[in-house]
């Protein structure tokens, strides 16, 4: 399953794409745009837009409107609305930043490398938060 989010979602575009989602953040582009973007790539709209999830909705293409900004409470809903199940693996996970698979590097200590960008990846700090947020998804 693929995404394509609204603007002022943009935390939970990093979420997704940490979680393996292939996702896109929509916020330069107007409604029709971000409908005719999900259309075509045969991605889920996710908004808090009453109106855009409605006219999503009648142009085919399927949506997830979120009622709050809080990331557990969205995570929540993409997760009830698609059926997916969200579950966190580096090995799965995409570049926060440009949306990239990224590769392990090595496995002692473990590192990944997103090849579009550069940027690298291992298990630090955030590595606890993430969990915790998680914890909380199944709650
Ligand atoms: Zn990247």
């Amino acid at each position: 399953m693929k995404f394509i989010l609204d603007t002022m979602l943009g935390h939970l575009v990093t979420w997704l794409r940490l979680l393996g989602y292939d996702t896109l953040y929509g916020d330069n582009l107007s409604d029709d745009e971000l409908i005719e973007a999900a259309r075509r790539g045969e991605r889920v709209l996710v908004t808090r837009d009453r109106e855009l999830a409605q006219r999503a909705v009648k142009g085919l293409v399927r949506s997830v409107l979120l009622d709050s900004n809080d990331v557990v409470q969205g995570l929540k809903k993409i997760q009830s609305e698609t059926g997916i199940t969200l579950v966190f693996s580096m090995d799965n996970s995409r570049c926060p930043e440009c949306n990239t698979v990224l590769e392990k590097l090595s496995n002692q200590p473990p590192r990944w490398v997103c090849v579009f960008c550069g940027k690298q990846y291992w298990v630090g700090g955030h590595w606890r938060n993430i969990s915790k947020t998680l914890e909380r998804l199944q709650t």
